[in-house]
C-alpha cells in the first residue's frame, strides 16, 4: 500500500501559497461576517454564513488537501457526528457502534437517534470483524480505540460492510488523516474531532466530515446548512494555523509515548502497559499510552507529581492524563489515558520518572 501522507501534508501547507497573486496576504485572512453583498443575480456560494464563509473554506481546503477529499467543518466532533447520523440514517435503519469507543456518540444514539426509530447495537471492538451486518445501514468505529487502543483492521471491515450493503464510516481522531488514511483503505466516511490533535493546542472545538461520496457530501452539507450546525470563522482560522504545525507536533509527540514505554513498563508500578500495535494501515501507532496505576489515589499523586495536565481530552501540546474510571469507561480505578505532548523529552521522561516514584 502506499502512502500519499507526505504529499497530502505539502499540498495542505502549500494550500494558499500556490495561487497567490501579487499583494495577496500570504496567511488566510479570517473574514468575520454573517452577510455577503447580494446583487441581482447573487453569488450562490456568497450568501448568509450559514451556507458557508470564506474562512471555513480556506480550512476545508486544507482539509480537503490532507484527506484527498472534500471535507466539511463543523463546530465540534459531536457536530460532526450529529450531521452525519441524520444524513444517512431514518427510521428502521440500523446503525453499529463500539461498546469501546468514545462514549458521546453511545448517548446520542440511546438519547436521540433510538426516540426516531433507528436501532443501534454496540459491539465490542474484539468482536466487530466477525460481527453479523445483514440489514445494517451503518458501521461506526474507532481505531485504535479510545481508550483501549485495540486496532481493527479497516480495509478487511469495509470489504465485509460493503458485500452487506453497509456503509463504513470512521472517526479517525485518535490518528488523524496524517497517520492513518481510513478513505484510502475502503471506509465510506471518514469524521474527525478537530478538538484534539488536529488543531492541537486546546483552546477549540471543531470537527469534519471526509468523503469521496459526492451524494453523501451534499446531503451532510443540506444538513449542515439547515441545521446551522457550521463552524465560525475564527475557530476555522485557528484551525488553519494548527494544521500547518501538525506534522511536526506529531511527530515528537509520538517519538515521545515511545520514549516513554521503556520507563512505563520498568516501573513495575503500571500494570498492564497498552500502546496500539504497530498495523500497516498506520504510519504511526501514536502518541496515547494506557496504563494502570494501583488505586485511584497513586494516579492522582502521579499526574501531581509528574506535571501533567489533568484533562479529559488529549492531543494537544503538554502531556496529559485522564482517569477513565471517573467517566464510566469500563476500566480499573487506577486506569489512565496518557496523551503525549511536544515538551523535549528528556525532562519529561524525568518528571514521569517522578511521578511514577511517588505511586
Ligand atoms: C473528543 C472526541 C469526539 C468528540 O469531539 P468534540 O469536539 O468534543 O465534540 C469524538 N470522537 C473522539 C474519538 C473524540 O476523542
Amino acid at each position: 500500500m502506499t502512502h500519499e501522507f507526505d504529499t497530502r501534508f505539502f499540498d495542505l501547507l502549500h494550500a494558499r501559497s500556490a495561487n497567490l497573486a501579487p499583494g495577496d496576504t500570504v496567511v488566510d485572512p479570517l473574514v468575520m461576517t454573517s452577510v455577503f453583498a447580494l446583487p441581482d443575480e447573487p453569488d450562490p456560494s456568497r450568501v448568509y454564513a450559514r451556507m458557508a464563509t470564506p474562512t471555513v473554506e480556506a480550512a476545508e481546503a486544507r482539509l480537503s488537501a490532507l484527506e484527498a477529499a472534500p471535507s466539511l467543518l463543523f463546530p465540534s466532533g459531536m457536530g460532526a457526528y450529529a450531521a452525519l447520523f441524520t444524513a444517512l440514517l431514518r427510521p428502521g435503519d440500523r446503525l453499529i457502534l463500539l461498546t469501546d469507543g468514545y462514549y458521546t456518540p453511545r448517548s446520542l444514539a440511546t438519547e436521540v437517534l433510538a426516540p426516531m426509530g433507528i436501532e443501534t447495537t454496540c459491539i465490542p471492538s474484539g468482536e466487530i470483524a466477525d460481527a453479523p451486518l445483514d440489514g445494517v445501514k451503518l458501521v461506526m468505529i474507532e481505531t485504535p480505540t479510545n481508550p483501549g487502543l485495540d486496532v481493527i483492521d479497516i480495509a478487511a471491515l469495509a470489504a465485509r460492510c460493503h458485500a452487506a450493503g453497509a456503509l463504513l464510516a470512521v472517526d479517525n481522531t485518535v490518528l488523524t488523516p496524517l497517520l492513518q488514511q481510513p478513505l484510502d483503505l475502503g471506509a465510506d466516511v471518514v469524521l474527525s474531532a478537530d478538538t484534539k490533535a488536529m488543531s492541537g493546542h486546546s483552546d477549540l472545538l471543531l470537527g469534519h466530515v471526509a468523503s469521496r461520496d459526492e451524494e453523501l457530501m451534499k446531503k451532510i452539507h443540506t444538513i449542515r446548512t439547515l441545521s446551522g450546525n457550521i463552524a465560525g470563522p475564527f475557530e476555522a482560522w485557528m484551525l488553519i494555523r494548527g494544521l500547518e504545525t501538525l506534522e511536526v507536533r506529531l511527530a515528537r509527540m509520538c517519538d515521545n509515548a515511545r520514549a516513554a514505554l521503556p520507563l512505563l513498563k520498568d516501573s513495575g508500578k503500571c500494570g498492564d502497559v497498552l500502546y496500539p500495535e504497530a498495523h500497516d494501515q498506520a504510519r504511526d501507532p501514536g502518541f496515547l499510552v494506557g496504563i494502570t496505576l494501583p488505586t485511584k489515589e497513586a494516579t492522582d499523586r502521579f499526574i501531581a507529581v509528574a506535571g501533567l495536565a489533568p484533562v479529559t481530552s488529549f492531543g494537544g501540546l503538554h502531556s496529559a492524563a485522564d482517569r477513565r474510571g471517573r467517566w464510566g469507561d469500563d476500566v480499573d480505578a487506577g486506569f489512565l489515558r496518557l496523551s503525549f505532548g511536544v515538551e523535549p523529552t528528556k525532562p519529561l521522561l524525568a518528571a514521569l520518572k517522578k511521578g511514577l516514584a511517588a505511586v
